[in-house]
């Protein structure tokens, strides 16, 4: 056995093996070390290799997906070692002490879950192949639980913010390559090849050409036949379901870098959490396949207006009808998920309730689909998919007439099939339940002839039917022409068998074994049959999946009182009356209401600068912007009064590092490196929040390089830029910088306490209001007054010197520019350079040293 083990182990590498014995998956060794402490199962050991005992722990293999799940999440990958034959055919091959016959069935890793158990409904789990090939490079993602295949061609730079917008929960790439520093799991490069990437596809999809699917690079080939062949692997030569590649362009999105996505917490808070997230407050969908969906939409806001459009017209439509949007929600939210389903069932690892989940979710489309066909003034986009929903009319019916209304999960005990779907089915039932109540008739029957009450049939794996009575009344039926013969003798109770039970028993069981296999094969023939319209089936999940998200988009539209956004193409952005979703959301819990503020920018007003004292709303303000843009091309209504928007093709958002201290890098570094990314991409359709940048370091430091920023965006970027700074000095800038202008959140010292309004209003700050924020935060009286004088004495100060940016004024404009200056000429560096050390006597070398220190001392 430890042979056979030891050579599954070798195959199965850095994966744990689950090593299937009877009822149970056993690890061992350093495997089971880490199993053990990971799941907190107990730790055992078994016989001895190599001179030391073997480790040894295990999990029951009906519980085996939990303590998978948790496995998983810790980021372990585990194959799975089944047993490929029956002990009986193991004996048969190779006698009674033959081993039985065990394989790798299955490599379970993050990225290729299918099980219900093991994933979270509401979000898609990706896994993800980079591929590089003529000096290209190229995703693609899958998600087999869904089907989902993108493959996605982009470029060095957005490489990153691509992988951060899907969240793969597996990163896939070639050995060697470049992009393996990226990736969680690595496999040979010849996987990885763009040829056999290309014929890999043909294969898969049944085709000549790929050109139906779209043009794809030869990275893209690579990435696509890398993930392939990835799946292949893990799901040991039963490739799971993939749809038809989608291929899609970096360029096709807005593109928001990793960092922007963490710093406005669009699909996660800064906790990891979705609650506290954009999408958290967003999301009113009813079904798993919308949150998923929606969950997409917010990470990937379009470019294509028209896109955006069609997906607000159906927004629009739900919004302004609802009675409309109301009982299309309830019909979703009734839905089981087809989505998942048809993967399980693709995956080889379906059961008769993902069946039942066909049935009924296909027939509750088909019923919307019949509703949102009659509705008056459809909207293209929902024109489209309303007939997506049905057409599987046939097999609704197929399976209506196979299944019982709720089909187990567990098909070991048959009973899934319906009564009157196959006579001969219905014909060893009969046959099982008429034995079984032929053997109720033998009770009754050896009662009276035998006297005793006690006695029972009763049925167990060993013994099958059974005569048992209580010891007492055993040796009556233990007598020669009693009629019975004795089996087992227990504590309290002796077994008999008849030969008229044994007989019946042998009809009942076989009856019972032959309908099981039946409908096991009932079970596979229909799961073929839906299995043939898989593509149809897809499609009327990604439909449903696209109605849930309009009528939820519609439903927070309502509840909140958004407004359609207006998109144009010149680079403007006015909204008036723009909330925050998620701030507005907490306040609401505390009974205080959120204020509104406007943001008008425009191509001769683009850069705003936002002054005032800390906790007025800047940071709030500068983020509910940029939500709104992200909003708007995803396809939602947004949080204002009126939005007039042009389309934005790149989003940055940036923290000063003081705030983001929980990170803990190296902070002021993090956001210098990502200031500069901004620089370099931003163009003038770019929308860039700038919270508080320079805040890391010191004072001249933070403000020279935040005037800086603040002037080659708007003299060389041009893109429209909120920047919230406490830097007040930085308002000189409006001087000079005829798009830039000057805002303040408002604040006002009401008997003695601050007061803040949240507003924005137009102008610089008229103070900072630090001590009073300070008094406000409950900081000490005696402490407060110390500070009051203290900055009496620097306002002094500042009075006279000009302060802190004293002598900008004289600045040329982009002093930055300028050439660096000559380094003044040193002539001690000069007279060491000069120095050969090693031509000289050490009676020189002192010399020299006396020089030299003279040479200092001047
Ligand atoms: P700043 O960046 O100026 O320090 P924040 O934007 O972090 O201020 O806001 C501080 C707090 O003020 C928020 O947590 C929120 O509770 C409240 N706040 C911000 N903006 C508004 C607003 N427009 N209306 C009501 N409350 C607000
Ligand atoms: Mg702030």
């Amino acid at each position: 056995m430890m042979a056979q083990y030891l050579a599954l182990k070798a195959e199965a590498q850095d994966c744990l093996l689950f090593y299937r014995m009877g009822d149970f998956f056993e690890l061992f060794f350093d495997d089971a070390k880490v199993a053990a402490a990971c799941l907190d199962i107990a730790l055992t050991a078994r016989g001895e290799h190599d001179g030391e005992k073997v480790a040894m722990c295990g999990v029951p293999a009906h519980a085996a997906e939990s303590y998978l799940a948790r496995l998983i999440k810790a980021g372990h990958r585990v194959a799975i070692a089944d047993q490929i034959e029956m002990p009986e055919e193991a004996k048969k091959r190779a006698g009674s002490k033959a081993l039985v016959g065990r394989a790798i069935v299955r490599v379970v890793t993050a990225g290729t879950l299918t099980e219900e158990a093991l994933l979270d409904s509401r979000a898609a789990n990706w896994c993800v192949a980079i591929g590089e090939a003529a000096g290209g490079i190229a995703l693609a993602a899958a998600d087999i639980s869904t089907g989902l295949f993108e493959v996605i061609e982009t470029d060095r730079q957005s490489l990153s913010a691509e992988i951060a917008r899907l969240a793969p929960a597996e990163i896939v790439a070639a050995e060697d390559s470049d992009a393996a520093v990226l990736a969680t799991t690595l496999r040979p490069r010849g996987e990885f090849d763009s040829a056999s990437g290309e014929a890999r596809l043909k294969k898969l999809h049944g085709v000549a050409t790929l050109d139906g699917f779209g043009q794809f690079s030869r990275a893209g080939l690579a990435a696509a036949g890398g993930l392939v062949a990835y799946l292949d692997h893990t799901a040991r030569g039963s490739l799971p379901f993939l749809r038809p590649p989608v291929c899609s362009r970096t360029d096709a999105c807005m593109a928001i870098d990793a960092a922007t996505r963490e710093s406005l917490e669009l699909t996660q808070s800064v906790q990891g959490a979705r609650a506290g997230s954009l999408l958290g407050a967003v999301d009113r969908t009813v079904s798993g396949a919308g949150a998923r969906l929606l969950a997409q939409d917010i990470a990937a806001p379009l470019m294509n207006r028209e896109s955006v459009e069609a997906r607000l017209d159906c927004v629009q439509r739900l919004h302004d009808d609802p009675g409309l949007r109301d009982a299309t929600r309830a019909t979703l939210r009734a839905l089981p998920d087809i989505g998942r389903a048809l993967g399980r069932l693709a995956a080889g690892r379906g059961s008769p309730r993902d069946l039942g989940q066909l049935r009924d979710g296909l027939d509750g489309a088909w019923q919307l689909g019949e509703r949102l066909e009659g509705i008056a003034d459809c909207p293209p986009l929902l024109a489209d998919l309303a007939p997506r929903l049905r057409g599987h009319g046939a097999l609704i019916d197929l399976l209506r007439r196979a299944l019982v209304p709720d089909p187990p999960v567990d098909t070991d005990k048959g009973g899934y099939i319906a009564e009157g779907f196959d006579a001969a089915l219905d014909d060893l039932r009969r046959t099982g339940a008429g034995g079984r109540r032929a053997i109720a008739a033998l009770e009754a029957k050896y009662r009276d002839e035998t006297g005793i009450n006690a006695l029972k049939v009763r049925h167990n794996a060993v013994l099958g039917y059974h005569i048992e009575v209580p010891s007492r009344h055993g040796d009556k039926l233990m007598q020669p022409d009693s009629g019975f013969t004795h089996r087992q003798t227990l504590a309290g109770v002796v077994r008999f068998n008849s030969p008229e039970l044994h007989e019946t028993a042998l009809k009942v069981t076989q009856a019972g074994v032959h309908a099981l296999a039946a409908e096991a094969a009932h079970l596979e023939g229909l799961t073929a049959t839906a299995l043939d319209s898989r593509e149809a089936i897809a499609a009327t999940a990604d439909a449903l999946a696209r109605i849930d998200v309009a009528a939820a988009l519609a439903e927070r539209a309502a509840e909140g009182g958004w407004t359609r956004p207006a998109l144009v193409d010149h680079a403007c952005f006015e909204v008036s009356g723009g909330r925050h979703p998620v701030v507005e959301a907490a306040l609401a819990k505390s009974g205080e209401r959120f204020v509104a503020n406007d943001c008008i920018l425009s191509e001769n007003s683009r850069l705003w600068l936002v002054t005032g004292p800390n906790m007025g709303g800047k940071s709030t303000f500068l983020r509910q912007n940029a939500l709104i843009a992200v909003l708007a091309q995803a396809g939602s209504y947004v949080p204002a009064a009126q939005a007039t928007l042009g389309l934005v093709d790149r989003l940055f958002s940036r923290v000063g590092a003081s705030d983001n201290l929980a990170r803990g890098r190296s902070t002021f570094m993090v956001e210098m490196v990502e200031t500069a990314a901004i620089l370099a991409q931003a163009t003038p359709r770019s929308f860039v929040i700038l919270d508080e940048v320079g805040r890391g370091t010191s004072t001249y430091d933070g403000l020279a390089i935040a005037w800086a920023v603040v002037e080659a965006i708007h003299e060389d970027n041009r893109c429209r830029c909120l920047f919230a700074t406490h830097y007040h000095e930085l308002t000189r800038l409006a001087e000079r910088c005829d798009a830039l202008s000057l805002h303040h959140v408002r604040a006002r010292e009401w008997k003695g306490d601050l007061v803040l309004l949240h507003e924005v209003a137009d102008g610089p700050a008229d103070r900072s209001y630090g001590l009073a924020v300070a008094r406000l935060a409950g900081m000490a009286p005696a402490t407060v007054n110390r500070a009051k004088a203290v900055l009496a004495r620097l306002e002094a100060g500042r009075e006279k010197t000009g302060g802190l940016a004293a002598g900008l004024d004289d600045l040329p404009l982009f002093a930055a520019m300028t050439e660096p200056e000559a380094e003044e000429g040193d002539a001690l560096r000069d007279a060491l350079e000069a120095l050969d050390v090693d031509s000289l006597s050490p009676r020189e070398a002192l010399d020299k040293l006396y020089a030299l220190k003279a040479l200092a001392n001047k």
